[in-house]
Order: structure tokens, then C-alpha cells, then sequence
């Protein structure tokens, strides 16, 4: 029997939700109701500086005003760290792990320095062998060398993708220097745990997938299925983010807002209410599963 599809919205409490995120929250349950699946939210909220206290719980109430109601109550990633750190240790015992003690600076010198001898794009493997006395900060994990280092996927919306992570990246930080847990450790650990059958998101991190792909095989879990919808930009071409100035949206006026994000994904339609425009939503999202298959 196939599993039931489980999928999720993952937003970061950096600001309120805006077009850009509500774009991915509605692409996202789209999908799972189409599938007669489960919609789940999550709160990205352990990169503790970047996070705007309350922005939590603006975030679910705009998703409720907007009629997306999540099957599960939400959770949140500063209340399971550690599960990030049994899986780091998981990782470490299986040899997949070093320390390394290279500042940015570091990294960033001997970036310039390989870059003249076209070697690689990331980082550069200066702690791989050791710490070269220096104390250990972060904590990165081996990238596969070879043809391994080819990641391929076939997204649902942007086709086949391939990424060498040897070239294109370098050994990458699970645990931060400065003791936080990477986004790459945390989504992968909780994608598993919670079941996550469907992966619906931004197409800003199709670059990040090849690596969390990655982690999946080194710690034995299923790899989702991937869909990454375009961002929305803004009129200078920046993603809309917090940081590019995005207005937060309107909770007063939920159709114009479910509206011009269904617009974005190409789901136009005629209906005056937020229930029956989500319901003719799903129906549109089905016709479009069923002309891509
Ligand atoms: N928390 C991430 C973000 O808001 C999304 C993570 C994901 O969907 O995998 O950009």
C-alpha cells in the first residue's frame, strides 16, 4: 500500500508572513489536500538571532485567517534539539563527522587561493585531516568524493536536478561555531521523524536538497518526494524576504491575499469566499497533477 502523503510548511519566525511565504504555505497544503493528505506546520525558530519574538504566533494566526488549518498541532525546533544532537552524535560515531577550527576569514582566504587553480567553489577541506592546532568550532560532515558527489533528484516542478557537492560545495556545517544547529541537520532529522512523505517549498533551496539528500543516506532515512515553486521576487528581482522590504500581508482581506499567491502558481479562480476559493484551489491544483502525470 502507498503511504499516506504527509506534507508540511516550514516557516522561519523572522517577520510576519508575506506573499513570498504565503506563496509556499499555499502550494504546500494545496498539494496535501489534493493528495487527501496531511498538512503539518513546523516552526524553523532555532536560529535563535535571527528570529523575531512573536513572529510565531502572528505566523499562525495570518495561516488560520487565510483558512489553512494544519492536521496536527504545529511544533517547534527550539523544543527537539535533542534529536539534532542525537543525530550529530550518530553521525560522529559512524566517522562521517571532524571539528573544524577555520574562521570565515579562513575559508574565505583560501577560497580565493583555489578558485585561481578552478578546484572548488566551497569549502576548501583545510580541517578534513585535523585541526592544524587550532581549536575546533564548527562541526562539518564528509561530502562523498568521485562520482558520489553527484546528487541528482527529480523535482516535481523544475525537473531533473543535479548538484556535485564536491566541486560545487565542500564539506558542509552540521553545528555551528557559534553552538547552533544547522538548518540542513534539523530539517532532515524532523522531515523523518514527522513522517514527511511530500516536500513542498521555495525554489531558494533546490540548492540546499542535494545536501539533505545526502544526510538522509548517511543516517538511513527515506528521501522525500520534491516540489520547489518559483519565488516571488520583487520589482528589483530580490526574493521577497524581511530583508528585501516585503509588506506583511493583510489578514483584513484573506481572498485578495489567497488570491494573488494563487496567482503566482497559476490558480485563478472565480469564487468570492476564502472556503470555496481554497476548495475550487484544490480542485485546479488536481487538474494540474493529473495533466503533469
Ligand atoms: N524554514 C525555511 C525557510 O523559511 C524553510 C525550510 C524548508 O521548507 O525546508 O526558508
Amino acid at each position: 500500500m502507498a503511504q499516506r502523503y504527509r506534507g508540511r510548511f516550514a516557516p522561519s519566525p523572522t517577520g510576519p508572513l508575506h506573499l513570498g511565504s504565503l506563496v509556499t504555505a499555499l502550494a504546500s497544503w494545496l498539494d496535501a489536500r489534493a493528495h487527501g493528505g496531511d498538512w503539518l506546520v513546523r516552526v524553523e525558530d532555532i536560529d535563535y538571532p535571527r528570529c523575531v519574538r512573536g513572529a510565531d504566533d502572528d505566523i499562525l494566526r495570518t495561516l488560520a485567517a487565510l483558512g489553512l488549518h494544519p492536521d496536527e498541532p504545529p511544533v517547534w525546533q527550539s523544543r527537539r534539539e535533542t534529536r539534532y544532537a542525537d543525530a550529530l552524535h550518530h553521525l560522529d560515531a559512524a566517522g562521517h563527522l571532524y571539528p573544524c577550527g577555520c574562521s570565515r576569514r579562513e575559508i574565505a582566504d583560501s577560497l580565493i587561493h583555489v578558485r585561481e587553480r578552478h578546484q572548488t567553489l566551497g569549502y576548501p577541506g583545510t580541517c578534513r585531516n585535523g585541526l592544524h592546532g587550532k581549536l575546533p568550532r564548527a562541526w562539518r560532515v564528509r561530502v562523498p568524493d568521485g562520482a558520489a558527489a553527484t546528487i541528482c533528484f527529480n523535482d516535481r516542478w523544475q525537473g531533473r536536478q543535479c548538484q556535485n557537492l564536491e566541486t560545487e560545495l565542500g564539506d558542509f556545517v552540521l553545528r555551528r561555531a557559534d553552538g547552533l544547529w544547522a538548518y540542513q541537520l534539523a530539517v532532515v532529522v524532523d522531515d523523518a521523524q514527522q513522517g514527511i512523505t511530500h516536500i513542498v517549498r521555495g525554489a531558494d533551496l533546490l540548492d540546499s536538497t542535494p545536501r539533505q539528500i545526502h544526510l538522509q543516506h548517511l543516517l538511513g532515512l527515506p528521501t522525500p518526494s520534491y516540489l520547489h515553486v518559483p519565488v516571488v521576487v520583487n520589482a528589483v528581482g530580490e526574493k521577497l524576504s524581511k530583508q528585501s522590504g516585503a509588506q506583511a500581508l493583510d489578514t483584513a482581506a484573506p481572498l485578495q491575499a489567497l488570491r494573488q499567491a494563487g496567482a503566482h502558481l497559476g490558480i485563478v479562480n472565480g469564487e468570492d469566499a476564502v472556503d470555496t476559493w481554497l476548495a475550487a484551489a484544490t480542485g485546479q491544483w488536481k487538474e494540474k497533477l493529473a495533466a503533469s502525470s
